[in-house]
């Protein structure tokens, strides 16, 4: 049930939500529901989202530490900004 679709965007730190399983990178529990889940989509370049919305109760979230995130994910983002410098 989408119980909060219209709820406001809620503030979340990805690092600090619980991982959907232990094999999931980037997949997080829903803090508001504690039963859906916040897949992350990507945006058109690839890169992760900052915003995501739970599949179940369809709350909205934007994560804080989206460039945390998207260093580890290494997609969208340029080798200079990651800090990479090996040829
Ligand atoms: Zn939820």
């Amino acid at each position: 049930m989408i119980i909060n679709a219209d709820a406001p965007v809620k503030e979340v730190r990805h690092a600090d939500l619980q991982r959907e399983s232990d094999n999931s990178l980037f997949k997080s529990k829903c803090p508001a529901c504690k039963d859906g889940v916040l897949l992350i989509y990507r945006e058109d370049n690839g890169r992760l989202r900052e915003f995501d919305r739970c599949i179940a109760c369809g709350q909205a979230v934007r994560y804080t530490d989206i460039d945390d995130l998207r260093k580890l994910d290494g997609v969208g983002i340029d080798n200079e900004e990651m800090g990479e410098t090996n040829e």
